[in-house]
């Protein structure tokens, strides 16, 4: 091989590049020769769009939020389900992905060592650390992924990677050829462009994801809230919401928001094969996202009216919110704890749960008039 790395460029990675160029040029240039020639019909392009959500759904629901975050707890027959997806979608290992991505999070930003930092450019956190050995995970034995290491689904597609993906990526389009009669044009389009689609949707997650939106919870780092990019990517498009409560198995949190995988991890829940889901609870939430507008707030009125008394209101509004979060935090808490203490009379519980449904009211109505107050300024 000639591999002749340049000064500063680590050493070209072959087999995803080999990987990543046949499929895109297969794509781009010999399925519209083919549609153009021989035609696909209804159930071909069912086949290719039925695999782009079985191989996306196992990566968003599987991969990332079950595995890398542990954000519920799913029974074996679904995390088989996520694990054949998952390897049908051609992203590495459960366990080598989970590594690089809790990386990630802990590290985001970081450009050494976060392995797909969006501060190298678009191109980097799209494909670009794939394809050369940049090797930023320092986790040779996937030490950060003890837990993961317990689950024989993940350690058993980890063994035999290779012929899973060979069998599972050949054996789907290939028996669903030979079902229709035309082998090589579902090959083309459930086998290469299923393959390329589902790639470049998940890698909008670290590269779009962290360049195109707004940012309602923090500004500490490059990621996004962008509904366009949840569209495309079943719903991880709350990307600013996701790196602010990793472990949430929620993307999106208002009802009308798309996130379909947090949609699916609920329905599971319903019929007994996904528990313990985690929600990131309110107050914590609704912190974070009164100090970001604060700030945005604060910025624009300091640039349009120079009014002192408003910045002032402002503040006075917010420190009230805090005030009542921070009342609701404690009296909820009280309550948790009195739930827990077998000795406690179940009247002050009671009690207790009455105190706390009041602050929670109480700071409800505040995030109203705070939020209003926003938004007139913001108006005016
Ligand atoms: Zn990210
Ligand atoms: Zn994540």
């Amino acid at each position: 091989m000639h591999k002749k790395p340049s000064q500063d460029k680590p050493a070209l990675n072959w087999l995803p590049i080999s990987v990543f160029s046949i499929s895109a040029l297969i794509t781009l240039f010999l399925i519209p020769y083919y549609a153009l020639t021989h035609g696909f019909d209804g159930w071909q392009i069912a086949a290719m769009l039925a695999g782009i959500i079985f191989c996306e759904i196992s990566i968003t629901a599987g991969y990332h939020r079950l595995w890398a975050h542990r954000a519920y707890e799913a029974h074996w027959l679904v995390r088989l389900f996520f694990a054949i997806g998952g390897t049908y979608a051609v992203q590495n290992t459960i366990l080598h992905w989970s590594s690089d991505h809790r990386l990630h999070h802990m590290h985001v930003d970081n450009n050494e060592k976060d392995p797909y930092s969006a501060k190298r450019g678009f191109w980097y956190s799209h494909m670009g650390w794939m394809i050369r050995e940049y090797n930023l995970n320092p986790n040779k034995n996937y030490e950060n992924c003890k837990d993961l290491k317990k689950d024989p689904i993940v350690m058993f597609q980890h063994k035999h990677y290779l012929p899973l993906v060979l069998t599972i990526n050949f054996g789907i389009p290939i028996l669903l050829g030979l079902w229709h009669g035309d082998l090589i044009g579902m090959m083309l389009l459930a086998g290469v462009a299923r393959l390329t689609i589902s790639h470049h949707l998940t890698f909008f997650i670290n590269s779009l994801a962290h360049v195109w939106g707004s940012q309602p919870y923090s500004s500490k780092n490059t990621s996004k809230d962008n509904p366009i990019i949840a569209l495309l990517t079943f719903g991880e498009g709350y990307h600013n919401y996701h790196h602010s409560f990793q472990r949430d198995y929620r993307n999106a949190i208002r009802w009308w928001q798309y996130d379909p995988t947090k949609w699916l991890i609920r329905s599971l829940n319903f019929i007994g094969l996904t528990k313990n889901l985690y929600r990131t609870p309110l107050e914590y939430i609704e912190t974070e996202r009164a100090q970001m507008l604060l700030r945005s707030t604060t910025i624009k009125l300091s640039q349009h009216f120079h009014s002192e008394a408003l910045i002032l209101r402002l503040q006075e509004e917010y420190e009230t919110l805090i005030k009542n979060i921070n009342e609701f935090t404690q009296a909820k808490r009280q309550w948790m704890e009195a739930q827990k203490n077998t000795m406690m009379e179940s009247y002050d519980i009671e009690a207790l749960k009455e105190k706390a449904e009041n602050l929670k009211a109480n700071f409800l109505q505040q995030k109203k008039n705070w939020l209003s107050l926003n938004a007139n300024i913001v108006l005016a």
